[in-house]
Protein backbone atom coordinates (compact mmCIF):
# COMPACT_ATOMS: atom_id res chain seq x y z
CA UNK A 1 0.00 0.00 0.00
CA UNK A 2 0.96 3.53 -0.86
CA UNK A 3 1.27 6.61 1.16
CA UNK A 4 -1.23 7.88 -1.07
CA UNK A 5 -3.59 5.30 -0.38
CA UNK A 6 -3.86 5.47 2.99
CA UNK A 7 -4.40 8.84 3.15
CA UNK A 8 -7.26 8.28 1.09
CA UNK A 9 -8.29 5.79 3.40
CA UNK A 10 -7.76 7.81 6.49
CA UNK A 11 -10.35 10.24 4.95
CA UNK A 12 -12.87 7.36 5.19
CA UNK A 13 -12.69 7.01 8.56
CA UNK A 14 -15.82 8.05 10.97
CA UNK A 15 -14.57 10.98 13.66
CA UNK A 16 -14.28 8.38 16.55
CA UNK A 17 -12.20 6.07 13.92
CA UNK A 18 -10.01 9.33 13.70
CA UNK A 19 -9.69 9.73 16.78
CA UNK A 20 -8.50 6.48 17.99
CA UNK A 21 -5.66 6.86 14.85
CA UNK A 22 -4.32 9.82 15.84
CA UNK A 23 -4.27 8.60 20.09
CA UNK A 24 -2.29 5.53 18.34
CA UNK A 25 0.13 8.18 16.59
CA UNK A 26 0.87 10.40 19.76
CA UNK A 27 1.45 7.46 21.12
CA UNK A 28 3.69 5.60 18.91
CA UNK A 29 5.53 8.93 18.07
CA UNK A 30 6.62 9.72 21.30
CA UNK A 31 7.21 6.73 22.32
CA UNK A 32 10.52 7.25 20.82
CA UNK A 33 11.18 10.52 22.86
CA UNK A 34 13.13 8.81 25.62
CA UNK A 35 13.32 10.31 29.10
CA UNK A 36 17.10 9.68 28.71
CA UNK A 37 17.24 13.10 25.90
CA UNK A 38 15.20 14.99 28.21
CA UNK A 39 17.33 14.91 30.82
CA UNK A 40 20.43 15.71 28.72
CA UNK A 41 18.36 18.40 27.93
CA UNK A 42 17.32 19.69 31.34
CA UNK A 43 21.41 19.11 32.38
CA UNK A 44 22.45 21.36 29.31
CA UNK A 45 20.03 24.40 29.39
CA UNK A 46 20.02 24.19 33.28
CA UNK A 47 23.91 24.70 32.97
CA UNK A 48 24.21 26.75 30.35
CA UNK A 49 26.77 29.07 31.92
CA UNK A 50 28.58 26.28 33.73
CA UNK A 51 27.70 24.63 36.83
CA UNK A 52 26.54 26.65 40.30
CA UNK A 53 25.44 25.37 43.88
CA UNK A 54 21.47 25.20 44.10
CA UNK A 55 21.83 26.14 47.44
CA UNK A 56 24.67 29.17 47.61
CA UNK A 57 25.51 29.66 44.04
CA UNK A 58 28.85 29.16 44.41
CA UNK A 59 30.84 28.24 41.43
CA UNK A 60 33.72 25.71 42.80
CA UNK A 61 31.83 22.29 41.80
CA UNK A 62 33.19 19.18 41.63
CA UNK A 63 31.89 15.68 40.35
CA UNK A 64 30.85 13.43 43.38
CA UNK A 65 29.57 9.84 42.98
CA UNK A 66 26.61 9.41 40.88
CA UNK A 67 22.94 7.97 41.77
CA UNK A 68 21.02 5.94 40.17
CA UNK A 69 17.39 6.15 38.79
CA UNK A 70 14.84 4.49 36.47
CA UNK A 71 14.82 5.83 33.06
CA UNK A 72 12.36 3.76 30.45
CA UNK A 73 12.77 0.85 33.31
CA UNK A 74 16.09 0.37 33.30
CA UNK A 75 18.24 1.70 35.55
CA UNK A 76 20.87 4.69 34.89
CA UNK A 77 23.77 6.06 36.48
CA UNK A 78 23.44 10.29 36.68
CA UNK A 79 26.18 12.46 38.05
CA UNK A 80 25.96 13.60 41.77
CA UNK A 81 27.85 16.72 42.09
CA UNK A 82 29.16 18.69 45.49
CA UNK A 83 29.60 22.03 46.00
CA UNK A 84 33.75 23.12 47.50
CA UNK A 85 32.02 26.22 49.19
CA UNK A 86 28.78 24.71 51.56
CA UNK A 87 29.89 21.15 50.98
CA UNK A 88 26.27 20.46 49.97
CA UNK A 89 25.72 17.86 47.64
CA UNK A 90 23.13 17.94 44.84
CA UNK A 91 22.01 16.96 41.20
CA UNK A 92 21.04 18.62 38.20
CA UNK A 93 16.92 17.63 39.47
CA UNK A 94 17.53 19.51 43.06
CA UNK A 95 15.05 20.93 43.61
CA UNK A 96 12.71 20.55 40.20
CA UNK A 97 9.50 18.96 40.25
CA UNK A 98 11.44 15.64 39.28
CA UNK A 99 14.25 15.59 41.93
CA UNK A 100 13.96 12.20 44.40
CA UNK A 101 11.38 10.87 41.50
CA UNK A 102 12.28 7.10 40.68
CA UNK A 103 9.85 6.84 38.10
CA UNK A 104 10.64 9.21 35.21
CA UNK A 105 8.93 7.35 32.58
CA UNK A 106 5.66 7.59 34.54
CA UNK A 107 6.24 11.83 34.14
CA UNK A 108 5.67 11.47 30.24
CA UNK A 109 2.36 9.59 31.09
CA UNK A 110 1.37 12.24 33.99
CA UNK A 111 2.55 15.35 31.68
CA UNK A 112 0.05 13.68 28.76
CA UNK A 113 -2.40 13.66 31.19
CA UNK A 114 -1.71 17.81 31.75
CA UNK A 115 -2.07 18.05 28.49
CA UNK A 116 -5.58 16.45 27.76
CA UNK A 117 -6.22 17.95 31.06
CA UNK A 118 -7.48 14.90 32.85
CA UNK A 119 -8.87 14.53 36.39
CA UNK A 120 -6.76 13.40 38.88
CA UNK A 121 -8.42 9.93 39.39
CA UNK A 122 -8.70 9.37 35.62
CA UNK A 123 -4.88 10.02 35.42
CA UNK A 124 -4.18 7.96 38.39
CA UNK A 125 -5.87 4.99 35.92
CA UNK A 126 -3.58 5.98 33.01
CA UNK A 127 -0.24 6.49 35.45
CA UNK A 128 0.27 3.02 36.11
CA UNK A 129 1.40 2.25 39.99
CA UNK A 130 0.98 6.21 40.64
CA UNK A 131 -1.56 7.02 43.23
CA UNK A 132 -3.91 10.25 42.74
CA UNK A 133 -2.63 11.66 46.06
CA UNK A 134 1.34 11.38 44.49
CA UNK A 135 -0.47 12.99 40.69
CA UNK A 136 -2.03 15.66 42.97
CA UNK A 137 1.60 16.57 44.47
CA UNK A 138 3.21 16.07 41.23
CA UNK A 139 0.32 18.59 39.25
CA UNK A 140 0.86 21.23 41.57
CA UNK A 141 4.81 20.84 41.77
CA UNK A 142 5.11 21.20 38.22
CA UNK A 143 2.50 24.09 37.89
CA UNK A 144 3.97 25.65 41.03
CA UNK A 145 7.52 25.50 38.54
CA UNK A 146 5.99 26.84 35.33
CA UNK A 147 3.99 29.59 37.32
CA UNK A 148 6.99 31.47 37.90
CA UNK A 149 8.44 31.76 34.13
CA UNK A 150 8.83 35.18 33.67
CA UNK A 151 6.68 37.03 30.85
CA UNK A 152 8.09 39.50 28.67
CA UNK A 153 7.44 43.16 28.07
CA UNK A 154 3.61 44.10 26.58
CA UNK A 155 4.23 45.56 23.09
CA UNK A 156 1.58 47.73 21.49
CA UNK A 157 -2.01 47.12 21.69
CA UNK A 158 -3.19 45.15 25.47
CA UNK A 159 -6.13 44.03 25.70
CA UNK A 160 -7.35 43.67 29.07
CA UNK A 161 -10.19 42.28 31.15
CA UNK A 162 -11.35 40.67 34.30
CA UNK A 163 -13.51 38.14 35.48
CA UNK A 164 -14.18 36.56 38.79
CA UNK A 165 -14.31 33.52 40.49
CA UNK A 166 -16.14 32.47 43.37
CA UNK A 167 -14.34 31.93 46.53
CA UNK A 168 -14.10 28.48 47.56
CA UNK A 169 -12.18 26.17 49.99
CA UNK A 170 -13.22 23.13 48.04
CA UNK A 171 -11.13 20.14 49.78
CA UNK A 172 -10.55 21.92 53.04
CA UNK A 173 -11.22 19.73 56.00
CA UNK A 174 -11.52 22.33 59.00
CA UNK A 175 -13.82 25.42 57.85
CA UNK A 176 -14.16 27.63 60.61
CA UNK A 177 -15.88 30.50 59.75
CA UNK A 178 -18.54 29.47 57.05
CA UNK A 179 -20.73 26.99 55.84
CA UNK A 180 -19.46 25.37 53.05
CA UNK A 181 -21.44 25.80 49.73
CA UNK A 182 -22.41 23.61 46.98
CA UNK A 183 -19.92 22.93 44.29
CA UNK A 184 -20.85 25.92 41.76
CA UNK A 185 -22.70 28.02 44.29
CA UNK A 186 -23.35 31.19 43.04
CA UNK A 187 -22.69 34.77 45.30
CA UNK A 188 -25.51 35.20 48.03
CA UNK A 189 -25.26 38.99 46.86
CA UNK A 190 -26.09 40.27 43.20
CA UNK A 191 -23.12 41.49 41.20
CA UNK A 192 -19.14 41.70 42.22
CA UNK A 193 -19.06 41.15 46.14
CA UNK A 194 -16.30 40.26 48.22
CA UNK A 195 -16.93 36.93 47.85
CA UNK A 196 -15.67 36.66 44.39
CA UNK A 197 -11.96 36.49 43.46
CA UNK A 198 -10.64 38.66 40.92
CA UNK A 199 -9.14 37.21 37.49
CA UNK A 200 -7.45 39.94 35.18
CA UNK A 201 -6.30 38.75 31.71
CA UNK A 202 -4.04 40.81 29.83
CA UNK A 203 -2.81 39.94 26.09
CA UNK A 204 -1.08 41.51 23.32
CA UNK A 205 -1.52 40.74 19.87
CA UNK A 206 1.62 38.55 20.03
CA UNK A 207 -0.45 36.64 22.55
CA UNK A 208 1.81 37.54 25.31
CA UNK A 209 -0.40 36.76 27.88
CA UNK A 210 -0.85 37.49 31.75
CA UNK A 211 -3.26 35.85 33.35
CA UNK A 212 -3.84 35.84 37.73
CA UNK A 213 -5.57 36.68 40.23
CA UNK A 214 -5.24 39.95 41.67
CA UNK A 215 -7.56 39.52 44.89
CA UNK A 216 -11.57 39.95 46.40
CA UNK A 217 -13.89 41.69 45.17
CA UNK A 218 -13.47 44.70 42.47
CA UNK A 219 -10.33 45.48 40.75
CA UNK A 220 -8.52 48.22 41.66
CA UNK A 221 -5.93 50.54 40.30
CA UNK A 222 -3.04 49.43 42.73
CA UNK A 223 -3.81 46.08 41.92
CA UNK A 224 -3.10 46.33 38.69
CA UNK A 225 -0.34 48.71 38.97
CA UNK A 226 1.34 45.91 41.01
CA UNK A 227 0.25 42.81 38.70
CA UNK A 228 1.38 44.24 35.32
CA UNK A 229 2.69 48.13 35.89
CA UNK A 230 6.33 46.63 35.33
CA UNK A 231 5.20 44.99 32.36
CA UNK A 232 3.63 48.26 30.75
CA UNK A 233 5.15 51.56 29.30
CA UNK A 234 3.26 54.55 28.19
CA UNK A 235 3.90 53.13 24.58
CA UNK A 236 0.80 50.46 25.01
CA UNK A 237 -2.50 51.45 24.21
CA UNK A 238 -4.75 49.66 26.28
CA UNK A 239 -7.99 48.31 25.39
CA UNK A 240 -10.13 47.36 28.36
CA UNK A 241 -14.10 46.97 29.75
CA UNK A 242 -15.76 50.05 31.00
CA UNK A 243 -14.57 50.00 34.73
CA UNK A 244 -12.85 53.33 35.76
CA UNK A 245 -10.43 52.03 37.55
CA UNK A 246 -8.77 51.30 33.95
CA UNK A 247 -9.28 54.86 33.08
CA UNK A 248 -8.03 56.44 36.10
CA UNK A 249 -4.65 53.36 35.73
CA UNK A 250 -3.99 54.50 32.09
CA UNK A 251 -4.50 58.54 32.96
CA UNK A 252 -1.91 58.05 35.25
CA UNK A 253 0.25 56.74 33.43
CA UNK A 254 0.01 58.19 30.22
CA UNK A 255 -1.48 55.38 28.13
CA UNK A 256 -4.25 55.68 25.67
CA UNK A 257 -6.98 53.35 26.29
CA UNK A 258 -10.05 52.84 24.48
CA UNK A 259 -12.79 51.30 26.67
CA UNK A 260 -16.05 48.89 25.79
CA UNK A 261 -19.22 48.00 27.18
CA UNK A 262 -18.85 44.24 28.66
CA UNK A 263 -22.37 43.49 27.39
CA UNK A 264 -22.09 40.46 24.90
CA UNK A 265 -22.29 42.73 22.27
CA UNK A 266 -19.69 42.86 19.44
CA UNK A 267 -17.86 46.16 19.64
CA UNK A 268 -14.71 47.31 18.27
CA UNK A 269 -12.81 50.41 16.94
CA UNK A 270 -11.01 49.48 13.92
CA UNK A 271 -8.38 47.54 15.19
CA UNK A 272 -8.96 48.36 19.50
CA UNK A 273 -11.22 45.83 20.82
CA UNK A 274 -11.13 43.45 23.81
CA UNK A 275 -12.08 40.04 21.76
CA UNK A 276 -8.93 38.34 22.02
CA UNK A 277 -9.40 38.62 25.97
CA UNK A 278 -13.36 37.94 26.15
CA UNK A 279 -12.52 34.83 24.06
CA UNK A 280 -9.55 33.70 26.34
CA UNK A 281 -12.26 34.21 29.43
CA UNK A 282 -14.70 32.08 27.49
CA UNK A 283 -12.31 29.51 27.02
CA UNK A 284 -11.20 29.57 29.95
CA UNK A 285 -14.06 29.39 32.03
CA UNK A 286 -15.34 26.09 29.60
CA UNK A 287 -12.10 24.06 30.25
CA UNK A 288 -12.07 24.57 34.09
CA UNK A 289 -15.57 23.16 34.38
CA UNK A 290 -14.25 19.81 34.16
CA UNK A 291 -12.76 20.18 38.06
CA UNK A 292 -16.10 20.69 39.43
CA UNK A 293 -14.94 24.00 41.51
CA UNK A 294 -11.08 25.16 41.76
CA UNK A 295 -10.24 25.90 45.69
CA UNK A 296 -8.97 29.35 45.23
CA UNK A 297 -5.70 29.06 46.98
CA UNK A 298 -4.75 26.52 43.72
CA UNK A 299 -6.49 29.23 41.07
CA UNK A 300 -3.15 30.29 40.00
CA UNK A 301 -2.05 27.35 39.47
CA UNK A 302 -4.86 26.51 37.47
CA UNK A 303 -4.79 30.00 35.13
CA UNK A 304 -1.19 28.82 34.36
CA UNK A 305 -2.22 25.17 33.55
CA UNK A 306 -4.57 26.95 30.69
CA UNK A 307 -2.11 29.48 29.85
CA UNK A 308 0.63 26.68 29.48
CA UNK A 309 -2.39 24.61 27.05
CA UNK A 310 -3.05 28.00 25.09
CA UNK A 311 0.41 28.14 24.39
CA UNK A 312 0.42 25.08 22.90
CA UNK A 313 -2.78 25.33 21.23
CA UNK A 314 -4.05 22.34 23.43
CA UNK A 315 -1.80 19.80 21.46
CA UNK A 316 -0.30 16.73 22.64
CA UNK A 317 2.39 15.57 20.41
CA UNK A 318 6.07 14.70 20.98
CA UNK A 319 7.44 18.05 21.06
CA UNK A 320 4.60 19.80 23.67
CA UNK A 321 5.35 16.87 25.63
CA UNK A 322 9.22 17.61 25.94
CA UNK A 323 8.85 21.10 26.14
CA UNK A 324 6.57 20.54 29.14
CA UNK A 325 8.68 18.69 30.88
CA UNK A 326 11.80 20.59 30.26
CA UNK A 327 10.11 23.86 30.95
CA UNK A 328 8.86 22.49 34.34
CA UNK A 329 12.21 21.37 35.34
CA UNK A 330 14.43 24.30 34.52
CA UNK A 331 13.35 26.83 37.43
CA UNK A 332 14.10 25.65 41.17
CA UNK A 333 11.00 24.98 43.19
CA UNK A 334 11.06 24.49 46.83
CA UNK A 335 7.55 22.67 47.39
CA UNK A 336 6.66 19.59 49.57
CA UNK A 337 3.57 17.84 49.90
CA UNK A 338 2.52 20.03 52.69
CA UNK A 339 3.51 23.09 51.68
CA UNK A 340 1.31 22.21 48.86
CA UNK A 341 -1.34 21.19 50.98
CA UNK A 342 -1.24 23.51 53.71
CA UNK A 343 -1.28 27.25 51.48
CA UNK A 344 -3.47 29.52 51.97
CA UNK A 345 -5.13 32.36 49.57
CA UNK A 346 -3.06 35.74 49.87
CA UNK A 347 -3.05 38.30 47.44
ZN1 LIG B 1 27.04 25.76 47.76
Amino acid sequence: MRATDILKAIQKLSPAEKHRLREYLIDALTASSSTGTVLQEITERKNKSGYHCPDCESEHIVRYGTYSTIVEGEEVEKQRYRCKACKKTFTDLTNTALYRTRRLNKWFKFIECMIEGYSLRKSAELVEGVSHVTLFYWRHKLLASLKQMEISNFEGIVEMDETYFLYSEKGQRKIKDRKPRKRGGSAKKRGISNEQVCVLVARDREKMTFSQTLGMGRLTKEQLDKAIGHKLSSENVLCTDSWRAFKTYATEKGMDIYQFKSDGKVRTKGLYHIQNVNNYHRRLKGWIQRFNGVATKYLNNYLTWFQVLESIQHQRNSVTMKDLMIKGNLIQNMETYDTIRFSSFTT
